[in-house]
């Protein structure tokens, strides 16, 4: 008897696996992870529309010239929470990438090697070099098909009480005056609308009578706006890191500051006008900044480099995920939200890992799991890691808001992700390719992109492109 009932609460448990495999399923943004999640639903058998606000794939690599109409630079620190005109795009018109081609592809449609590239053949190309990969690889796997473009989802709800019916509202958003809002039906959600958009501030005592401008890194295009200013960046990543280096041919004075405390303070070595500093302690109404190591300097700007708030406005007002901090709660594995899965995921929140290469595994596990070929653990289970995760985090004495950084365990979260889709472990050279990469950023030093042997970062490029050859 009792094998009896088991055997019927785990087919309630697992009621989604006997449903029909094939079913009808939005994805929201056609950047990487949307193109890569549509890529993968549809290997599956399943349906997919994916909704595309802006007119182009590609998300964050499509560079936009625009920035936002509230770019803070006249403005107090507070206004960027009114509504405002948010430009997608993050990019600087310099931008190159930080990681290397042969980290840029996917495990079965490499990047180009410098041979074959589109019009860019360094070891860290430009960015429009990595937005033609994209649409080359949107193209050669057939999603373009099922990309609407112009098409911004307003909202995202349960039909009733079901697990697996969502209304999806969008509308076109070329067409003036607007439309009505559509409404569609479809059985999950995939949801990838990228997380480089908000900005997110560092809080700054005295910042409200602060006379100065403001700007962060998401409205940074080129360093003109900065000419003969005296600039302190905030934030130590790798946009820090290039936009001081651009800036400073052109201002005044660059002063970095930091939380962080493993770097030498005061003049940079090997530039006549940036320093390195702790923390911004407070300012004042006379324009003083003075930072935590006792150093001052008047400042005219202050440009904060420091990261990005998930946002999913289309999310409001249902219960699908909490945001507290920037972590995003309760997801198994940064994907699921145990009491709706497999219905709604989320795809690309993590940071710190060999991004493209991340998405694809976790795509191809959202799209898996939807099939019934790999399953999920019981919703009791997964709350279960997640709230395990949270303990680790705590006992190691990390910031809530690094609840989607993956660092260190990220080799891992792949290779977890592997296994469930019954790919091998990912290869220890690309590991190690990422290790190098992520020294070379954090120490700061100049020019790591063109100085180092540029052969060990395109070492595995050719390889890689024969080996993906049918
Ligand atoms: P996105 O590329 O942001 O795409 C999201 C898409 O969703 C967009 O097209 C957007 O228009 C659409 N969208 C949003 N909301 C809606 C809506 N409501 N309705 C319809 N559509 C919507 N990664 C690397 O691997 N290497 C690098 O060198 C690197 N450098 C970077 C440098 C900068 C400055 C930034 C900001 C990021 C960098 N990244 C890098 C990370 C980069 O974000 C990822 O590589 C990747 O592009 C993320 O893709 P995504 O699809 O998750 O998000």
């Amino acid at each position: 008897k009792d094998k009896e009932v088991e055997s019927q609460t785990s087919e309630i448990t697992n009621w989604w696996l006997v449903m029909p495999k094939s079913y009808t399923i939005a994805v929201i943004g056609a950047g990487v992870s949307g193109l890569c999640a549509a890529r993968e639903i549809l290997r599956e058998g399943h349906r997919v529309v994916v909704f595309e606000k802006s007119e182009r794939i590609g998300g964050t690599w499509v560079y936009d010239p625009l920035t936002d109409s509230d770019s803070l630079f006249d403005s107090g620190i507070w206004r960027l929470e009114l509504s405002r005109q948010a430009v997608h795009g993050s990019l600087y018109s310099s931008l190159r990438t930080n990681l290397p081609r042969p980290l840029m592809g996917f495990s079965d449609y490499p990047f180009p090697s410098p041979e074959d590239c589109f019009s860019d053949a360094r070891a860290f190309p430009a960015h429009d070099e990595v937005l033609a990969f994209i649409e080359a690889f949107a193209s050669d796997s057939g999603v373009l098909n099922v990309v609407r473009l112009g098409a911004v989802v307003v909202g995202v709800a349960r039909v009733g009480n079901c697990k697996n019916k969502w209304t999806v509202e969008w509308r076109h958003v070329a067409q003036v005056p607007l439309t009505a809002l559509e409404k569609e039906v479809f059985d999950a959600v995939v949801i990838c609308n990228g997380h480089h958009t908000q900005p997110r501030l560092a809080y700054i005592p005295g910042i409200e009578k602060w006379p100065g401008k403001q700007t962060h890194s998401h409205n940074y295009r080129n360093p003109e706006p900065f000419k003969d200013q005296v600039v302190v960046i905030i934030g130590r990543g790798s946009s820090s890191h290039d936009i001081s280096r651009e800036v400073s041919k052109l201002a005044k004075e660059v002063h970095m500051a930091s939380r962080a405390t493993d770097f030498v303070l005061g003049k940079l070595n090997g530039h006549d006008n940036i320093w390195q500093h702790l923390m911004i302690n407070h300012v004042q109404e006379d324009g003083l900044v003075t930072f935590d190591d006792g150093s001052t300097v008047v400042a005219d700007v202050i440009l904060h480099c420091t990261g990005y708030d998930y946002s999913f406005p289309f999310l409001k007002g249902n219960e699908i995920v909490r945001i507290d901090d920037n972590r995003v709660e309760p997801l198994f594995k940064h994907i699921f939200p145990p009491h709706l899965a497999p219905w709604i995921s989320f795809i690309g929140l993590p940071n710190k890992a060999i991004i493209f290469l991340m998405i694809e595994l976790q795509s191809r596990w959202v799209a898996k799991v939807l099939s019934g070929k790999a399953t999920l653990p019981l919703e009791e289970d997964m709350i279960a890691s997640v709230k395990e995760r949270y303990v680790k985090m705590e006992e190691m004495q990390r910031p809530v808001h690094h609840t989607h950084y993956i660092a260190p365990d990220e080799p891992e979260y792949l290779n977890w992700l592997a296994s469930e889709v019954g790919l091998p472990p990912v290869e220890e050279w690309k590991q190690q390719m990422y290790n190098s990469v992520m020294e070379y950023i954090k120490s700061h030093e100049d020019g790591f992109r063109d100085s180092t042997d540029s052969s060990f970062w395109i070492s595995k490029s050719t390889d890689l492109v024969k080996q993906s050859v049918p």
